[in-house]
């Protein structure tokens, strides 16, 4: 198995390192099972500092860190520097609120006095994806290093620089050997973790095929799970919209990270009155994308992270034009060296084509036009996912309306999903189960125990 840093910007493999055998992953949970004997005795103040001081060292060196994700998987460098510094906020924002977030919670009880006391559990798996390679790692492990938990993470295969880096950040920040640690290893090893009766639970963000498998690990053994998995966004364009703010939202939604956002818009359903205003806009804006070095501050439109994930998009919408899809721009890959993706829309893609409820993970938008605002919520809801969604209208009222009836785990109203730390994140059907952020973050690993005073 390799596990290589390689440029998507030009194919060439910069570092490689080398995986861990399983006698090595024994002793690693080990000591992160006999790290959490002394780590769940810490005060909060305790994890606080540590956490503080890690949110410091990523700013300081924060240019370092960027250039790391660019390189490993091919973001925009300033998309790469957004990321850092929103880590360092996560962190932030459970160094101070985990303590609050984890009071005991007095019980509403007729006839006696009870409350709910929150524990940690005991040593967590992380598996982890590429496409924000620091924010994934920090939004598990941060809090529950602050719950008094302790971390083993398996991180995407293809961004190994950045996993080395996090592991080195939460070293330096003064948490012990064994709070944090960073396992080099390929994915099936995952099992004999999750098996293993140190280890009390799992968490996995990444596709729907890896979080079956791992849900059927946590199954199996009787482990608790977490599972963010891939989403197929509805952006849903009202009559009444402000349809140039409108199509501007709707670049930003889809084009974020080149398009490889979890929660990404990517099915835009506008209402028959505006839809052709608005694709003539979302057309000319998407056509104005600057393609190149994800390094160059002028690029507007950076490679995919791997040369096998855009020749698997490139598959996912020739699939699409054979079965009867109308290319509006795009739809093929450009003449340059990188695994580059020309901005694509496609429309006329119906429910019988394979696409129509796959995650087109890349620079694809797909354009659905409908008759009106119910025909939009059924459409909206015909996904096998349930992530994200957002909903264009003049009417905020309207808004909660139709936000109210879309089936996910976040809607947002005239902005596309977005992820801050004090706000839950999470899914409802095939993406996945569990929240994480805010304070519901925190209580997914935690012992929830009732005590009750007599
Ligand atoms: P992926 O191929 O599922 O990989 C995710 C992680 O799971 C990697 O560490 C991978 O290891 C591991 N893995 C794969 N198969 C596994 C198995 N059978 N057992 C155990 N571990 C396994 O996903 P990806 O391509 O990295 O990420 C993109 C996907 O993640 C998209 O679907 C995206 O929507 C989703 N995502 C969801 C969220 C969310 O919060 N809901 C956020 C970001 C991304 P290897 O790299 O070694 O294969």
């Amino acid at each position: 198995m390799s596990i290589a840093s390689i440029n998507p910007a030009t194919n060439q493999t910069i570092h490689e390192f080398e995986p861990l055998n399983k006698d090595a992953v024994l002793d690693a949970i080990e000591a992160a099972d006999q790290a959490y004997q002394s780590w769940r005795e810490t005060t909060f103040a305790e994890r606080q500092r540590c956490l503080l001081k890690f949110a410091d060292l990523l700013r300081a060196d924060a240019d370092e860190y960027a250039r790391m994700i660019t390189l490993d998987m091919g973001k925009r460098i300033s998309e790469s520097q957004y990321e850092i510094e929103y880590c360092a906020k996560i962190a932030e924002f459970y160094a101070n609120g985990a303590e609050r977030f984890l009071a005991d919670q007095p019980m509403e009880v007729a006839d006696a006095d009870a409350y709910i006391h929150y524990e940690p559990l005991g040593v967590l798996m992380g598996v982890m994806p590429w496409n924000f390679p620091f924010y994934q790692v920090v939004r598990f492990a941060t809090p529950n290093i602050m719950a008094g938990n302790t971390v083993l993470v398996k991180h995407a295969s293809n961004v190994p620089q950045c996993a080395a880096a996090i592991e080195d950040l939460y070293s330096r920040c003064g948490l012990p050997d064994g709070v944090y640690t960073n396992l080099f290893i390929p994915s099936e090893f995952v099992e004999m973790i999750v098996a293993d009766r140190r280890v009390q639970g799992v968490s996995l963000t990444g596709s729907e095929p890896a979080g079956a498998a791992v849900a059927a690990l946590a199954g199996k053994n009787l482990k608790r799970s977490v599972l963010e998995l891939g989403g197929n966004d509805p952006f849903i364009v009202l009559e009444d919209a402000d349809l140039e703010k409108t199509v501007e939202l709707a670049v930003k939604g889809r084009m974020v990270n080149a398009g490889q956002s979890c929660v990404a818009s990517k099915r835009f359903i506008v209402v028959e009155a505006v839809a052709e205003r608005f694709l003539e806009g979302f057309k000319k804006q998407l056509s104005t994308l600057q393609m190149g070095d994800p390094m160059d501050e002028q690029t507007t439109l950076s490679p995919l992270s791997t040369e096998s994930a855009a020749v698997k998009l490139q598959q996912q919408v020739q699939s699409s034009i054979d079965a009867g899809a109308t290319v509006v721009i795009g739809g093929d890959r450009p003449d340059r060296e990188g695994a580059y993706f020309n901005p694509t829309i496609l429309t006329d893609v119906t429910p019988e084509m394979p696409t129509f409820d796959q995650e087109l993970f890349g620079p694809v938008a797909t354009v659905y036009v409908v008759k009106d605002e119910a025909e939009a919520i059924e459409l909206a809801n015909r996904s096998s996912y349930g992530l994200g969604g957002s909903v264009y209208t003049a009417d905020v009222q309207r808004g909660r309306r139709v936000a109210e009836k879309i089936e996910t785990g976040m809607v947002f109203i005239n902005q596309p999903t977005k992820s801050q730390a004090e706000l839950p994140f999470g899914g409802i059907k095939n993406s996945g189960y569990g929240r994480e952020l805010s304070h519901l973050g925190i209580l997914e690993f935690v012992n929830k125990k009732l005590i009750h005073l007599g």
